[in-house]
C-alpha cells in the first residue's frame, strides 16, 4: 500500500504551503478587475452588454463552433440544450449514473426521465458499448425516432459527460446514437479546453454545454455556455434563453414559453478575462499532471492520465485506490492533514429522486465509485 504521508507532503511541496490546500481554487491573474470596473462604469451590469457578445465570440473560437450562447449556469444550459434537440415531457434521455447531479436534474426539469447506462473504465464517461447493448435490447427504431420497447417512451437524447475533463469515446458514441436517431448533447461542463482527435469537446455532439461555476477550470462566478455548429439551433437557443422575445422597436412580444437564463454582463466580463488565460491554465495544469504522474508511478498509486488521441484539460486530477477501504483511509488521512480530497460522485440511482430510473448493470461505474479520489488540482 502506498504511503499516504509521503503523498501529503509531496502535495504540500507542490503548492509550497503548509496551509489548507483546496481541491480547486480560481486563479485571477489577468484583466478580471479591469473588465469588472469597466462594466460598472458603463452601467451595463445586467443581461445585455458588450462582454456578453465578446464572451460568446470567444467561446465560438475556443470550441470552434458556429454559435455560442451565454447562459446563467451550466445546469440551465443543459436543460435548454435538451429542449433544443427536441426533448419533451415524458421522453427518456440516456446518460451515465457516474456524474454530477446537475446532468440528471437538467433532464428532470423538462419532465423527461433519465436512463442510466454504464461508463467505460478508461474514460470514466458514458460507454458506447453500454449504449449499443441497451439499444440492441430495448431500442425500437421508428420513422420519428427511437422508442424504448420496455416503457414505450421515446428516447430523444443522449448526454455523455466528460468526467473531470477526460473525453469519452466520442466517435463510437456519436456513431451508435446516429444509427438510432438519437441526438447527442455533450455535458462538457468540466472539459473546457479538452480535445478529442484534435477537436474541442462540446463541438462533436449536436449541442455542447460548458459551466463557469467557481470550481471549474475557468470561472465567472456563475455561468454557462451552449455551443453548436447548427446556426438554427444556436439562434433558437439565444431566443429561448432570453424570454423568447420577438424583436420589436417597443412592444413586448413573446410567442413561446422562454426562460430568463441570460448571463449578466458583470459575469461575462469576468469570463472574458478568465478565457484570455485559458491556454496558460491548461499548460500549468498539464505540468502539474506530469509531475503527479511521475511521483505516483514511483509511489504505487494509480494516477489517471489522458487517453491516446485525446487531450484532457486536467480540470480535476484523480488517483485510483485499490479498494473502498483504502479509498476511505486515503480520504481520511489527506483531509485530516489539510490536503483536500474528495471521492467521485455517488451513482445517480442511489439518490432518492432517481432510484426508480431504468438502468443497466453498472459494473464499471461501481468499480470507479469505490476507488476514484480527486486531489488538489488548482493552477499554481
Ligand atoms: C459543474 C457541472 C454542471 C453544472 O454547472 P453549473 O454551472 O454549476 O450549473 C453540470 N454537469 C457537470 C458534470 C458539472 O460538473
Amino acid at each position: 500500500m502506498a504511503d499516504f504521508n509521503t503523498v501529503i507532503s509531496y502535495i504540500k511541496t507542490q503548492y509550497k504551503t503548509e496551509n489548507f490546500i483546496p481541491l480547486h481554487a480560481p486563479h485571477f491573474g489577468g484583466n478580471e478587475k479591469k473588465y469588472l470596473l469597466e462594466t460598472i462604469d458603463s452601467t451595463f451590469v445586467s443581461s445585455v452588454g458588450a462582454y456578453v457578445d465578446q464572451f460568446e465570440g470567444m467561446m465560438q473560437n475556443i470550441t470552434q463552433t458556429n454559435k455560442a450562447v451565454a447562459v446563467v449556469n451550466g445546469t440551465a444550459g443543459i436543460q435548454v440544450a435538451l429542449r433544443l434537440v427536441g426533448v419533451k415531457a415524458g421522453d427518456e434521455v440516456l446518460t451515465q449514473a457516474l456524474t454530477f447531479v446537475a446532468t440528471a436534474n437538467a433532464i428532470a426539469y423538462l419532465n423527461a426521465i433519465p436512463v442510466f447506462l454504464d461508463v467505460d473504465l478508461d474514460t470514466m464517461g458514458l460507454s458506447p458499448r453500454a449504449v449499443t447493448q441497451f439499444l440492441e435490447e430495448f431500442g425500437d427504431l421508428r420513422e420519428d425516432g427511437c422508442y424504448n420497447k420496455k416503457t414505450g417512451k421515446r428516447i430523444s437524447a443522449c448526454i455523455p459527460m466528460h468526467t473531470f475533463g477526460f473525453p469519452v469515446h466520442l466517435d463510437e458514441l456519436v456513431a451508435v446514437c446516429t444509427f438510432w436517431k438519437i441526438p447527442v448533447v455533450e455535458d462538457a461542463a468540466e472539459s473546457l479546453g479538452s480535445e478529442y482527435k484534435g477537436q474541442p469537446t462540446g463541438s462533436l455532439g449536436k449541442v455542447g454545454v460548458f459551466s463557469f461555476n467557481g470550481n471549474k477550470i475557468v470561472t465567472c462566478g456563475g455561468g454557462g455556455a451552449i455551443v453548436t455548429n447548427d446556426i438554427f439551433i444556436g439562434e433558437k437557443g439565444k431566443y429561448l434563453t432570453t424570454t423568447a422575445k420577438i424583436p420589436h422597436p417597443y412592444e413586448y412580444v413573446h410567442d413561446e414559453m422562454g426562460y430568463n437564463f441570460r448571463m449578466p454582463n458583470l459575469n461575462a466580463a469576468l469570463a472574458c478575462a478568465q478565457l484570455e488565460q485559458l491556454n496558460g491554465f491548461l499548460e500549468n495544469k498539464r505540468k502539474l499532471a506530469n509531475e503527479y504522474q511521475s511521483f505516483f508511478a514511483s509511489n504505487g498509486l494509480k494516477f489517471r492520465t489522458e487517453m491516446p488521441e485525446t487531450k484532457a484539460n486536467y480540470w480535476l486530477m484523480c488517483v485510483e485506490l485499490e479498494n473502498k477501504s483504502e479509498r476511505d483511509l486515503f480520504l481520511q488521512t489527506t483531509n485530516a492533514n489539510g490536503v483536500m480530497t474528495r471521492p467521485i460522485w455517488q451513482l445517480m440511482f442511489r439518490l432518492p429522486m432517481y432510484s426508480n430510473c431504468q438502468r443497466d448493470q453498472q459494473l464499471n461505474a461501481e468499480y470507479l465509485e469505490e476507488r476514484i479520489v480527486n486531489i488538489p488540482s488548482s493552477v499554481r
